[in-house]
């Protein structure tokens, strides 16, 4: 059996040089590509059709980490706390996870990742926490600390999927997050929570693996609960 095929989402930045480039933390790739899967890099600007060309030979996808989301994805208002913010990268990422979910294919969300599939399956989101849910916690770790910076616990839900791969003790988690899930869409389950009450991570129910979670595992290799996520997925990659 050749490695399974992983399409990763990327976002646009300047180059050195000024000029327009596709981006992706390498963290990501390595830690896919450790996992036993073959990472594929899927550009922006793309038509649907071309988009459907690719995932149809992709085996599992991962929605990464990045800008946030326009708050008209989620009927809401834009207001000044949404930053970073790539329409072109919502409208792909929607038109993705629709069809990722509707060809049943296995895929795994961090961060943003998380943010996307809750607004995408109907979902919404605080623009920034600190603002708008009472008590928050600082999840904002960055740009100042180290990406793998333990930042908060995360209370795992006990029969959930996640919990079965990350272990039942108590999880530090990073946190480089400033939106978090709102209202959670439907067919969704909460499977981690901060201890603010925010949402950290979510499985899509009945459905071959489709997992998502608000930190960022790919930081965090050093881990092995977290390891283990990264082959859990690829695991389901390989078997779909
Ligand atoms: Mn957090």
């Amino acid at each position: 059996m050749p490695a399974p095929l992983i399409g990763l989402t990327t976002y646009r930045m300047q180059s050195r040089l000024g000029f327009p480039v596709f981006a992706l933390a390498e963290a990501y790739v390595q830690a896919v590509n450790h996992a036993g899967a073959a990472p594929v890099l899927i550009p922006l600007g793309l038509s649907s059709t071309d988009l459907q060309a690719i995932l149809s030979r992709l085996d599992g996808i991962l929605f990464t980490g990045g800008g946030d989301i326009h708050p008209r994805q989620f009927a809401a208002p834009l207001d000044d706390l949404s930053k970073d913010i790539d329409e072109d990268r919502d409208s792909l990422e929607m038109d993705l996870l629709q069809s990722a979910v509707r060809s049943r294919l296995p895929f795994l969300g961090i961060c943003r990742g998380l943010q996307l599939v809750n607004v995408g399956l109907g979902g919404t989101l605080y623009t920034d926490i600190l603002a708008q849910h009472d008590q928050a916690i600082k999840h904002n770790y960055y740009p100042d600390w180290p990406r793998d910076h333990l930042a908060h616990p995360v209370q795992l839900a006990e029969t959930s999927r996640i919990a079965g791969i990350l272990g039942q003790g108590p999880l530090l988690v990073n946190s480089l997050h400033h939106q978090g899930v709102q209202t959670l869409a439907p067919g969704l389950s909460p499977t981690a929570y901060a201890p603010d009450g925010i949402i950290e991570a979510v499985e899509l129910q009945e459905y071959p693996f489709g997992l998502a979670v608000q930190w960022h595992p790919e930081w965090l290799q050093a881990h092995d609960p977290m390891k283990a996520l990264f082959r859990a997925f690829v695991q389901a990659c390989s078997s779909g």
